[in-house]
């Protein structure tokens, strides 16, 4: 059943992926509210926001929005952070955590260590919805998936391939691998060897009724140890909504959230009363603090070593979003037009 997918096949495939997103666990469009949809991503999520407020604008339930939003992203072979081309684990296995969560319901699903299948955010939609669990792991998760008619692909692309390759021919000089001489490897993939990447896509959606829906999908760290979990799948963590006060969700790395499930600070510090802004900020800072605590995680000037961002979006429609280290960026949607927000960091260096 497993099949590579060349350009061609994907661009094929676009389309009609999308359109399965929306036919596999999607509900019809109902009507449509007056209030101004809004909807906030990590900084990859711009195509992600545009077409989240399209369907809520068209009636769609703000997570169904959500989830196809996030559906183009993990189809997309260039970013490999997420979905389709993502970058694989030590063994050179992509395997890839999603979750969602329904403002309505307050329902949750989620997949984590998914092999072979693209939109792990629809597989976690079905596991809230024709489930009754929350979290489906590894095999379990992909037979639950091919269970509901998901197409099994290969998701480790050329390029991913080749990224990880070097990555093992360099790792060790005393090992056994060895890598090609230097003109052969293209430029960018030593950037991939020299910084760890990162990366995943969140995506919260308010929609015409002033509903919630929200998602977060991810291949995780790239050459993670084959069976590693991140804060993705993990409701509190990776995301978190309450339809009464707000959502939120992650991005970064994902061992600092599960150790303070952030999104679930974030939303109830919403709840006592703090803006967007404020509880992301606290978020961060009770991040710091927990984290240097343990010398894994603490640079020598007593700062983390790590970065993460953290996106909010309240009930009455405000967003904010903040990162450990400066350079992030987020995805935002008023309901007019979509655009491009630097992070507030709360260290400078
Ligand atoms: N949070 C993800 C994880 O830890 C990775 C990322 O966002 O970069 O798996």
């Amino acid at each position: 059943m497993r099949r590579p997918i060349n350009r061609r096949f994907f661009m094929g495939t676009t389309a009609a992926a999308s359109l399965s997103t929306l036919a596999i666990g999607a509900s019809p469009p109902a009507t449509v509210g007056s209030r101004r949809p809004t909807a906030v991503a990590s900084g990859n999520g711009l195509r992600a926001v545009e077409r989240a407020v399209e369907l809520v604008k068209n009636g769609y339930d703000p997570l169904d929005a959500a989830v196809e939003g996030v559906a183009i992203v993990e189809a997309d072979p260039a970013d490999n952070s997420v979905g389709y081309g993502g970058l694989p684990n030590e063994d050179g296995v992509v395997e890839l955590d999603g979750a969602v969560m329904h403002g309505p319901t307050h329902g949750g699903g989620s997949v984590a260590s998914i092999r072979n299948i693209m939109h792990p955010a629809a597989v976690a939609r079905l596991v809230m919805k024709r489930t009754r669990h929350c979290l489906i792991v590894g095999d379990g998760a992909l037979r639950f998936a091919r269970a509901h008619g998901f197409p099994e692909v290969d998701l480790l692309t050329d390029e991913s391939r080749k990224i990880w390759l070097h990555w093992k021919e360099t790792r060790d000089p005393n090992d056994d691998w060895v890598p090609p001489p230097e003109p052969e490897v293209a430029d960018h993939v030593h950037e991939y060897i020299k910084k760890r990447v990162t990366g995943t896509i969140h995506c919260s959606v308010l929609d015409t009724h002033g509903d919630l829906g929200c998602t977060t999908t991810t291949s995780g760290l790239s050459w993670k140890i084959p069976g590693r979990v991140g804060d993705s799948p993990i409701l509190g963590a990776g995301l978190y909504l309450d339809n009464e006060v707000g959502s939120a969700g992650s991005t970064g790395v994902g061992e600092a959230n599960l150790l303070n499930l952030s999104s679930h600070l974030i939303v109830e510090a919403m709840r006592r009363g703090l803006t967007a802004k404020d509880a992301v900020m606290e978020a961060l800072k009770r991040v710091a603090e927990t984290s240097v605590r343990d010398p894994k995680r603490r640079r020598p000037d007593g700062k983390t070593t790590f970065n993460v961002s953290f996106y909010a979006l309240a009930k009455d429609g405000t967003f904010a979003g903040g990162c450990m280290y400066p350079g992030g960026k987020m995805a935002v949607h008023d309901g007019d037009s979509a655009r491009i927000v630097v992070l507030d960091p709360l260290y400078e260096k």
